[in-house]
This record gives C-alpha cells, structure tokens and sequence, in this order.
C-alpha cells in the first residue's frame, strides 16, 4: 500500500476502507461481534441457540481503540437500536472510520481519546481491539507488521498496559476484550476483583462487572 492509496478488506460480511492508518482487520476480531450478538440473544450462528438477553434494550456500547471502524460500524448494522460511540487516539484512523460510517450509512459518535477518557456516556458494553503485541515475541512476522501502524499493534507492559489501564478505568457492566491466547491468563487474573470471565471465544474474553 502506498501512502495514500485504500484497499478493501472485509469483516463480517461488510468491506471496509483500509489505509495505513489503521490496523487490517482481521478474523478472530469477527468472535467479538459474536460475543455481543449472544449478549443482545440475537443469531449468530445458523446452528446456535442465541442465550437469553443480557443487554438492555437500545444499549449504549463504546468501541474504544476503533481503528477502521470495523467493529462499531458492525454492532450498528447488527444492533440498530444501539447508540454506539467509538473511540481513538489517532485521528488519522478515526478519519477511516468516519469515511468506513459513511459508506455503510451508520450513526456513530467518533471521539479523539486516550481510552474513554473523553467519553462522558455511562455505557452498558465497553469492546475493544486495543493494541496489545509484544514487540519482544520471538514468533512475530515483523516485516508483515510493517504495513500497520505500530500505534495499532503494540504496547508495553507484555502488550498489556492499555488493557490493564482500560480495566481500572471502565465501569461497564459488559466488558468484551480481544488479546492473544497466551495473554487471557494474565488478564482475567488483573481483572479478577472488578470483573468476573463468563466466556473465551478465540481471541475474546468475555466479563462481566462484580456486583
Ligand atoms: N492479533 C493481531 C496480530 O496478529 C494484533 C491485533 C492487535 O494488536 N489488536 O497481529
């Protein structure tokens, strides 16, 4: 991809506009939605029995770290009684998501923030794709990694230091987060006195707030 040309990639049966400011999305990502689909009781699956509904009814979801807007833009066309706000630090990415809103004709609420530090909404479901690689991890494909911003894709701490900091800043009830495998143990572990794991989905880590 040259500086300023977009391609296409597509998630969850939608395509999206990809530039190099954002991550490409990818398919364990698509589990997320799944998760929050279960949450609303709707289908998601041909042969799956949908669970009774957890959200309440015109949920207020934050998608926080939304990148290409893949996630929000999809929640919206999946759940359109959502209010769904989306947050970045990068405003070149969130620039892509609006593009991404308007081509799929999708109400969202697009907000420059560290997190959901800018957002004054009590929300239902926090989702995030945050960055969470570990530079240091010996299997990476750093030169396929080169193509993404590495705003995106890294962070400090074992990849875990927006994770950390979003699950000692949020509140939600539902809390919906993507991270490798070989990090679930530690964070259900961080998280352990505020939230309580429901489920594992692939990359998604399903919680919920203590009461
Ligand atoms: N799982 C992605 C990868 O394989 C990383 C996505 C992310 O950092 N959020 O590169």
């Amino acid at each position: 991809m040259n500086a300023n040309s977009e391609n296409k990639t597509n998630f969850y049966g939608r395509d999206f506009l990809i530039t190099k400011d954002v991550l490409i999305p990818r398919p364990e990502t698509e589990q997320l939605i799944d998760a929050v689909l279960n949450l609303a009781g709707k289908p998601y699956l041909p042969g799956v029995k949908p669970s009774k509904r957890k959200l309440p009814e015109n949920p207020t979801i934050i998608d926080v770290g939304t990148g290409s807007g893949c996630i929000a833009i999809t929640l919206k066309k999946e759940l359109p009684d959502a209010t769904i706000i989306a947050t970045d630090i990068s405003e070149s990415a969130l620039k892509v998501a609006q593009k991404n809103a308007v081509l799929h004709d999708t109400p969202i609420s697009f907000i420059i923030s560290h997190l959901c530090q800018k957002v004054k909404e009590e929300p239902d479901l926090v989702i995030a794709n945050l960055p969470y690689v570990d530079k240091t991890w010996e299997w990476l494909d750093l030169e396929s990694l080169k193509k993404e911003p590495s705003i995106a894709l890294f962070a400090e701490d074992g990849g875990l230091k927006l994770i950390k900091e979003l699950i000692d800043t949020t509140n939600a009830k539902f809390l919906i987060l993507e991270a490798d495998p070989c990090q679930h143990e530690a964070i259900i572990k961080y998280a352990k006195n505020k939230y309580t794991l429901t489920n594992i989905r692939g990359f998604a880590l399903e919680f919920v707030l203590k009461s």
